[in-house]
């Protein structure tokens, strides 16, 4: 069931329960108004007659008969006198006798009671005559009473059941109208497709829950969009940047094979092969551990790991890979506790990144050296790695961490602009932090802040 008919019926049913208390409540409350209001008519006419008849020694009974149908009588009125031996002394009709010994017995216990004879009201009680009990008995029909009540019966129904029908309808348009800017919403996401993801949803006043609804779903699309583009040129700049090494190759082989060449000719080829090889190697590796790194981070084991001992290991595989490149480490400010050397992540993952900031460090340094000061605080593991290499130009200093993006003075240095790419969003990964202070000509300092083990309790993947 859909939710306007569920709120219309929710509303019927909350609308119809206050009706139907409202008219049960006028119906109680008039039906019990109209026979208080009879009895103590009644009790009035019985009083009034029973004062003639034994009060007023001038009114004997026929006299009192001639009043009582001469003045105002209630509908079929009856009304008896009993003396205190319980003999009917005085009935308003003629040969009426009252025979319900049980209920004149009742009226002397209670003194005065009220009770129904098939549709007639009836009353008794006991009225004191120099000190004597008489009992005064008086039923009648309230025919004009009783209609009424039953019109009112009548008028309540039809108007409940009107009150009904305007309720489901009202319930309907409400719900309707209620709920029509969800439906415009949906309207608009429909026509929101991969081509034109740059559409947005009508946020209305900005205010109520369908504009919060639309607002979430606009800042949903807006990260959808920024992520596509970011794939986007991803593959399309993965695509260009492997496409050169191949066609490099496959130049230097075609030529290399037109004619027969020396031995020499071979080998230089095939060192150039290689090194070209090589750096397609780097290339499509640096590609799918960002690739991996982007869409899919599950596979990446998270433990307990000590960053002094991961970055020994690390500078050892630099120096390893390439002989003339000089990390120092500077462990001078290694604190006494040393569990506040300790974050949690991935060892793999974080060494990818210092290996990346080391090798460019000495990469892009004429002295081919990087100082690497390790410092923690209450929170925090700090790392600078500090170069005095060619430095970074101003412009390039906010992009350097986008994709193949490359500082313009790095023509003549080898790379492709991934390294910073994926140490960025190692770093994230980790909940940390980068940050880099750097001037042309005289060197570098990329700092990297890392949430220690007491802190990285919530570790969240926010890459
Ligand atoms: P690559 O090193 O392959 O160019 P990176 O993503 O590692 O790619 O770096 C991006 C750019 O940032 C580099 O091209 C360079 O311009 C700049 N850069 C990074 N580290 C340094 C550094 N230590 N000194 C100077 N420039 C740097």
């Amino acid at each position: 069931m859909n939710i306007r008919y569920r709120l219309s019926i929710q509303f019927t049913l909350i609308v119809l329960s206050i009706l139907v208390v409202l008219t049960t409540n006028i119906y109680y409350f008039s039906s019990s108004y109209r026979e208080n209001d009879y009895y103590s008519r009644l009790r009035d006419r019985a009083n009034t007659t029973a004062r003639l008849y034994l009060d007023v020694k001038e009114v004997d009974e026929s006299l009192l008969k001639i009043i009582d149908k001469n003045t105002l009588a209630l509908n079929q009125e009856k009304i008896f006198i009993f003396n205190p031996d319980d003999e009917q002394i005085y009935s308003n009709l003629e040969d009426s006798l009252f025979n319900n010994p049980e209920v004149i017995k009742e009226v002397r216990e209670n003194q005065i009671i009220e009770f129904h004879e098939g549709l007639r009201e009836a009353i008794g009680f006991v009225y004191n005559f120099e000190n004597k009990p008489y009992v005064v008995i008086a039923s009648a029909m309230d025919i004009y009473g009783i209609d009424k009540i039953k019109n009112l019966k009548i008028i309540l129904f039809v108007s409940l059941l009107l009150g009904l029908i305007v309720t489901v309808f009202a319930g309907l348009l409400f719900a309707g109208k209620a709920l029509s800017p969800i439906d415009s919403v949906v309207e608009q996401v429909k026509k929101i497709t991969i081509t034109n993801l740059n559409l947005r949803v009508d946020e209305g006043n900005k205010k109520d829950e369908i504009a919060k609804l639309a607002i979430t779903f606009n800042q949903m699309l807006q990260r959808l969009e920024e992520t596509f583009i970011q794939q986007r040129d991803f593959v399309s700049n993965a695509a260009h940047e492997l496409r050169t090494p191949f066609t490099v190759l496959i130049t230097e082989i075609d030529y290399c094979l037109m004619q027969e060449r020396s031995k020499e000719q071979y080998i230089n080829t095939l060192n150039n092969l290689s090194t070209e090889l090589r750096n397609l190697s780097l290339l499509s590796n640096g590609l799918l551990d960002l690739a991996r790194l982007s869409f899919d981070k599950s596979g990446f084991q998270m433990n307990i790991v000590r960053i002094d001992e991961l970055l020994l290991e690390t500078c050892n595989e630099v120096i390893n890979k390439n002989k003339t490149y000089k990390p120092q480490l500077n462990f001078e400010q290694l604190p006494d506790d040393e569990s506040f050397l300790e974050f949690y992540g991935s060892a793999q993952l974080l060494k990818i990144a210092v290996k990346n900031l080391i090798e460019n460090a000495c990469k892009f340094s004429e002295d081919k050296t990087v100082r690497i000061a390790l410092s923690v605080n209450q929170n925090s593991i700090i790392l600078k790695f500090t170069d005095r290499g060619i430095g970074i130009p101003k412009e390039d200093i906010n992009n350097i961490f986008q994709p193949f993006y490359r500082g313009n003075n790095t023509q003549f240095i080898a790379g492709y602009g991934l390294g910073l790419a994926l140490t960025l969003k190692i770093i994230h990964l980790h909940n940390g932090n980068i940050n880099v202070e750097s001037e042309v000509g005289k060197g570098s300092v990329f700092s990297l802040l890392l949430p220690n083990k007491s802190n990285s309790n919530d570790f969240l993947i926010r890459v």
